[in-house]
């Protein structure tokens, strides 16, 4: 105890119980990802000083083309996520000379890239996952937190040294974007728009440096129901062999690079049966995620019997999900008060294993914009198959299905809250 923390940490093993071993190694671990980030700040903000006295993102130079070849709607019924586009894009240019220029709403149509150009060499490539959604009461638009995701993006772009942007001009542009393309959005609820701001490093040369032109751009994807006959749960694939994220890394952010090396897993666990990669981290087996979207475990304390929502803390390895965000906000606000404890946290698949042998693993989820909720059947770990609490007739438990209520009906102005942002 008198040890200074770093000190403490550096003693060998042996000289603990196992109980200190981890409490000191989850010390390490938030220490390490505070170095990180402090260090990281102080590197922003250097990059940020250079660009202040550019131009920034301008709304009011937005010029729109019209296109004169409307498409034609996809029946509501047959639309499938991310397959067809609307009308438009939203494209914004930057160079390190100029800033940013006049904002754009064109036609939907092809980008023309050197072959030489950076983003298709090193990656250069960050994006976004939103929503605009239909009111069924008033026909009005809305964005669910869209303030998130824009300061999410910013984080993204400013680790691959591509340019920032304010957020409430590309929240305004992706405003007028929604309004022009408003008519393929069904105004039913559980259908929506699906937006994917992306940022691309556009100069042209083989070089590994920072680029000095950009292109941001906004499409967008009509999108059904993701469960268009109610829930249906899934079954994971317990992953060792691959890392998804690490300490140090860019885990956290939503950069392209990190998602190719992941479906290689994925078609593994697919042969194998299973929906999704639920990936471990480190001797200790921490859960992180599972596929693309933040998971939560709801088990009963061992001692005391007091139910508690736990899900991976934010340490560098963990996409901030806005839903994750939500979740965690809407469990403090209303389970709480139930008696819930809500808990950001480190847990091994050991801890899963074990509650789930003494009958207190109460269910698994994911949780993630496309699905909002994603109910776990099953986990696949070593020879074992470990049963996350749902009975045999159900796809959902009660905070799956409450959670994906709380927040649809939010999404969809029945519940007026501040998340939920009208486009005017
Ligand atoms: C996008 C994403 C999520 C979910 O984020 P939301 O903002 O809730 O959609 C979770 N994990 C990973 C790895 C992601 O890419």
């Amino acid at each position: 105890m008198l040890l200074p923390r770093l000190l403490r940490s550096s003693l060998p093993y042996t000289t603990r119980s196992l109980r200190q071993t981890q409490t000191i190694e989850v010390q390490v671990k938030a220490q390490s990802t505070r170095y990180f980030s402090t260090q990281w700040r102080l590197h922003q903000q250097l990059a940020e000083d250079d660009m202040a006295h550019l131009p920034g993102m301008d709304p009011s130079k937005l010029e729109v083309t019209k296109t004169i070849t409307p498409k034609q709607l996809v029946p509501n019924q047959d639309l499938v996520f991310g397959r067809t586009f609307t009308d438009h894009m939203l494209s914004i240019e930057w160079t390190a000379s100029q800033g940013w220029l006049a904002p754009r709403i064109t036609p939907y149509q092809n980008l023309s890239l050197d072959p030489a150009t950076c983003v298709f060499h090193y990656a250069f490539e960050a994006f976004e996952g939103m929503k605009a959604y239909k009111c069924p009461h008033d026909n009005t638009l809305r964005l669910f937190r869209p303030e998130k995701n824009m300061a999410r993006m910013n984080g993204s772009a400013a680790r691959i040294a591509l340019p920032t942007f304010s957020g409430d001009a590309l929240i305004n542009l992706i405003g007028e974007f929604c309004k022009l393309d408003q008519r393929f959005i069904p105004s039913e609820k559980g259908y929506s728009l699906y937006l994917r701001p992306t940022i691309i490093g556009t100069q042209r040369t083989l070089g590994v440096g920072p680029p000095g032109s950009a292109l941001l751009y906004v499409i967008a994807s009509p999108v059904g129901p993701y469960y268009p006959t109610g829930f249906k749960a899934i079954n994971l694939e317990a992953t060792d062999y691959a890392v998804r994220a690490w300490p140090g890394g860019v885990g956290n952010k939503k950069l392209g690079a990190n998602y190719a090396p992941c479906i290689v897993p994925q078609l593994k666990a697919a042969k194998r049966g299973f929906h999704q990669n639920l990936w471990l981290f480190g001797e200790e087996e921490y859960i992180t995620e599972v596929g693309t979207m933040n998971l939560f475990v709801c088990l009963k304390d061992k001692e005391t019997g007091q139910k508690e929502l736990v899900t991976a803390p934010l340490d560098g390895t963990i996409l901030e999900g806005v839903t994750r965000d939500s979740v965690l906000g809407l469990a403090k606000e209303r389970l709480e008060p139930k008696g819930w404890k809500v808990s950001e946290r480190y847990l091994r698949m050991q801890d899963i294993a074990e509650a789930e042998a003494e009958g207190r693993l109460l269910e698994v989820f994911g949780a993630g914009t496309a699905a909002i909720v994603a109910p776990v059947r099953k986990i696949s770990w070593k020879e074992k198959m470990i049963d996350c609490g749902l009975k045999e007739t159900e796809e959902a438990g009660e905070i799956a299905n409450q959670m994906k209520k709380w927040i649809e009906d939010i999404q969809y102005g029945d519940e007026e809250h501040p998340w939920s942002v009208t486009i005017r």
